[in-house]
């Protein structure tokens, strides 16, 4: 029985499968994971073929036109590997394969036909559309040339392409053209003393403020992120320049940071701890994982290289995955500098051309190794060999919208399919890895630091009682820390400050009545902003002005509470004049590559202090480094989640591990309010494998993975009572599944979320607690309501990272 019919996804919302006729002249050509060319109401797209069937599911079919490439653009592994996730996540196939293939590479993408050299001699049409094309320079998107002669060619170029007088090729739709250069403003001349700055700023605050915005940037910044970021005036600019405080300048616009970065060589021979990493990675089976569990500065970077070497000679390819790329410039540059050329480096600074050109080199297998983040992970690298997962406990290895899917558990299924390994590495590692490393998983150890160097001392700062320095405002700055700065500063080291809150000020409230300014879209409060002053939503942007009254009482006094990075910079500015000071958070970092020029200016050793939130804490290695301070451990405590403790110790052994990492040594200091909390006890003693086995403990009463499995259903829709009815129902229709099929599942709720409105969008859920086989067939008939009822929407997470 032949297959006379195809099932083509598209890059439509919610978009089913459509089916089509195979016309009898592409029959052979037409395979799963092949792209096609398909009319769509009067528009004709590039679809993927998910299904060949036999039997056509109705009569008047519209026909496939043309497939473009010679081989299918996904591979079998790649398109099962999407068929699980949308089985796994109860997502539809065709919004699943849009986070499998680029868009650029479907869709709106156009069909170029070209000329083949050698002389052509055809008649009727097909001969008037090579003159035609010989005219415009041998090529030309194929509906351009449908346009020119008013009818349809896909027929004819088809044929010719059969006969080999034209290749196709697929070409994303126009990206913008390159802008080479943009303008920039630099700090110039002698930064002023603080009474200097007192002085000459007296009059003009806004100028204050873009000098300090400039210092945060680590002293220059573009004109465009001035203006349109940070909203200030070119009067306020050209003030600062005729100050002789600031210069204007041109800077080359940053394309591929990656292209032109120096690569850094790796370390010509590994430690025996490496050595036997190695060895027990190449012993894995294929298709089989291991956790390479290794404190931080062990050299895990060292392991993946090599391991990735060994692949590559064996003639296979590789996927390295890390959480961020622009967070993580050095990692990338021992990639690309042990590997050269063949390294694509998938990030989001790529066009559309420029990514559809690095799909096709992977493809072809015309380069081997795919670095980049989470979406990486579907890189059609061939014939592979290994998936590395850095930083595998991060949370941006899930991803955020539908299908909502974990990184880690994709790259099992995909290694599984392919039969390669999969390597995941971490010095504080999710508590579902570690579990797995009691079946399935194997554990790989590197106990130590690179050369015996030890782990930095960590020292903890009880601000419920430790000597306070006096005049810093609402930050509690302890004696501790504050000598301890001085000192680094005096030796002429680096310090890095973490504070895990953004903004000027966490809320505004009214110290007599108690009022907080919170968002008027989200059950949220306002985070307080200056460079530019405005109270500003961190979930949907909100903005409006500082008030200057209470809006209850009219209480002229507002109280700003909770220190955030800017408050904490202006404080660290007054107090370390002569220190270069750079910030890092998602303010200063919104133009691309903005983080690789503040980590830039501190390898080059233009920074002694850099204040940042959870940025600073990923994968940096600068060994003049000497001091890592936390301004304030508790920041993420104590927030209504069961990952709120593990996070915490990630986020304080991960920062704790970029200090000392040099021959110089190192220390830390943490300030917090709750000395005795587990994750901070253990984060200090560097006893991840304490930590591991303290939480698992409270894991297990009340159950939350790795003691069971989750799925969270929510709802949400802009009026209250609906979403609460709907969730109610769903509730109700979970209870009597589980009933019905007496599965192992608990379900909890309704619950209005702990973030119970975001974007003027209520949220309330459900909770399902159970195996995970048992979770899977309530997925798959929840997958089946997903259909839209009015305004309200259900969204199924499974496995997921945060229950906010
Ligand atoms: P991790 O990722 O485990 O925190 P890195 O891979 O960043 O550690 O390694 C820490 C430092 O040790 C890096 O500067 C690296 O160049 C160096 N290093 C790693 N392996 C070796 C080795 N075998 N010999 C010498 N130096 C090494
Ligand atoms: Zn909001």
């Amino acid at each position: 029985m032949t297959a006379r019919f195809a099932l083509v996804a598209l890059p439509l919302p919610l978009a089913t499968p459509y089916t089509y006729r195979i016309p009898e002249a592409l029959g052979d050509r037409v395979a799963a994971g092949a792209r096609v060319v398909v009319p769509v109401r009067r528009r004709e797209l590039i679809g993927v073929v998910v299904r060949l069937d036999s039997e056509p599911p109705s009569q008047n079919l519209k026909e496939i036109l043309a497939v473009p490439d010679p081989e299918p653009a996904l591979s079998p592994a790649l398109l099962a590997t999407a068929e699980w996730m949308a089985g796994y996540y109860g997502a539809p196939l065709g919004l699943t394969l849009k986070s499998v293939l680029p868009a650029g590479m479907w869709g709106e993408s156009q069909v170029i036909v070209s000329l083949r050299n050698g002389s052509h001699s055809f008649g009727g049409l097909a001969g008037e559309v090579v003159a035609w094309l010989e005219q415009r320079g041998g090529e030309s998107p194929v509906q351009t040339a449908a346009r020119a002669f008013h009818r349809p060619l896909w027929e004819v170029v088809e044929r010719l392409s059969r006969v080999q007088a034209v290749t196709l090729r697929v070409q994303p739709p126009d990206t913008d053209a390159a802008r080479l250069t943009e303008r920039t403003l630099a700090l110039a001349g002698e930064r002023p003393t603080l009474i200097e700055r007192n002085a000459w700023f007296k009059r003009r605050p806004r100028q204050r403020q873009l000098y300090e915005a400039l210092e945060s940037l680590g002293g220059r910044a573009s004109m465009r992120h001035l203006s349109e970021q940070l909203g200030f005036t070119d009067a306020v600019v050209r003030g600062l320049i005729k100050s002789g405080l600031a210069r204007a300048g041109e800077a080359e616009l940053v394309r591929d940071p990656f292209a032109g970065s120096p690569t850094v060589s790796p370390p010509p021979t590994l430690t025996p701890d490496q050595e036997t990493a190695l060895t027990q990675v190449e012993a894995l089976p294929g298709g089989a994982g291991a956790l390479l569990f290794g404190v931080t500065g062990s050299g895990k970077t060292l392991v993946y290289l090599a391991a990735v070497r060994r692949v590559l000679e064996r003639g296979q390819g590789a996927i390295v995955l890390v959480p961020e790329i622009g967070l993580t410039p050095q990692t990338v540059s021992r990639f690309r500098g042990a590997f050269g050329d063949n390294v694509a480096v998938l990030h989001s600074g790529l066009s559309d051309g420029e990514r559809a050109d690095a799909w096709r080199l992977l493809r072809r297998g015309d380069r081997r190794v795919a670095v980049g983040a989470r979406s990486a992970v579907f890189a059609p690298v061939s014939n592979l060999g290994l998936i590395v997962i850095d930083e595998e406990h991060e949370a941006s290895y899930k991803n955020g919208e539908t299908p909502r899917y974990h990184t880690r558990d994709v790259a099992a299924v995909r290694a599984r399919l392919e039969g390669a390994r999969l390597l995941l590495g971490s010095a504080t590692p999710s508590l579902e890895t570690v579990a797995r490393t009691e079946s399935e998983l194997g554990l790989l150890r590197l106990p130590e630091r690179i050369g015996s160097r030890p782990m930095p001392p960590v020292e903890m700062v009880d601000l419920r009682a430790a000597p306070k320095v006096e005049g810093t405002g609402p930050v509690a700055w302890s004696v501790a820390l504050d000598s301890a700065i001085t000192s680094t500063l005096a030796r002429g080291e680096q310090a890095l400050l973490l504070l895990n809150r953004r903004g000027y000020a966490a809320f505004l409230q009214c110290p007599d009545c108690g009022e907080v300014w919170q968002c008027p879209r989200c059950s949220i409060s306002l985070t307080v902003h200056q460079t530019p002053a405005a109270l500003r939503c961190h979930y949907c942007g909100h903005e409006e002005p500082l008030p200057f009254t209470c809006r209850v009482c009219a209480n002229p006094v507002q109280q700003m509470r909770g220190v955030g990075t800017q408050q904490l910079e202006r404080m660290l500015v007054e107090r370390y004049p002569d220190a270069r000071i750079a910030r890092m958070d998602l303010d200063t970092t919104s133009t691309k590559w903005s983080h690789q020029r503040i980590l830039a200016a501190v390898e080059k050793g233009d920074i002694d202090l850099l204040i940042g939130t959870q940025m600073i804490a990923k994968g940096l290695d600068f060994p003049n480094v000497t001091l890592v301070g936390v301004v304030d451990a508790d920041t993420g405590l104590y927030l209504p989640d069961f990952r709120s403790a593990e996070r915490t110790f990630q986020l304080l052994a991960q920062v704790a591990g970029r200090a000392g990492r040099g021959a110089k040594g190192g220390r830390v200091l943490v300030q917090t309010r709750h000395p005795g909390h587990h994750a901070l006890v253990r984060a200090a003693q560097h006893d991840a494998v304490g930590f591991l086995d303290e939480e698992r403990a409270l894991r297990e009463v009340p159950p939350y993975p790795p003691a069971v499995h989750l799925v969270n259903l929510l709802y949400s829709g802009s009026d209250e009572r609906e979403v609460g009815r709907k969730a109610a129902g769903l509730a109700d229709w979970c209870n009597s599944l589980v009933a019905r099929y007496q599965l192992p599942i608990s379900v909890l709720g309704p619950a209005p979320c702990p973030l119970v409105r975001i974007k003027d969008r209520w949220r309330w859920h459900v909770l399902l607690k159970g195996p995970s086989t048992a979770l899977g067939r309530v997925v798959r008939y929840a997958a089946r309501r997903l259909k839209r009822e009015g305004n309200v929407r259900l969204v199924i997470d499974r496995d997921p990272v945060s229950l906010l």
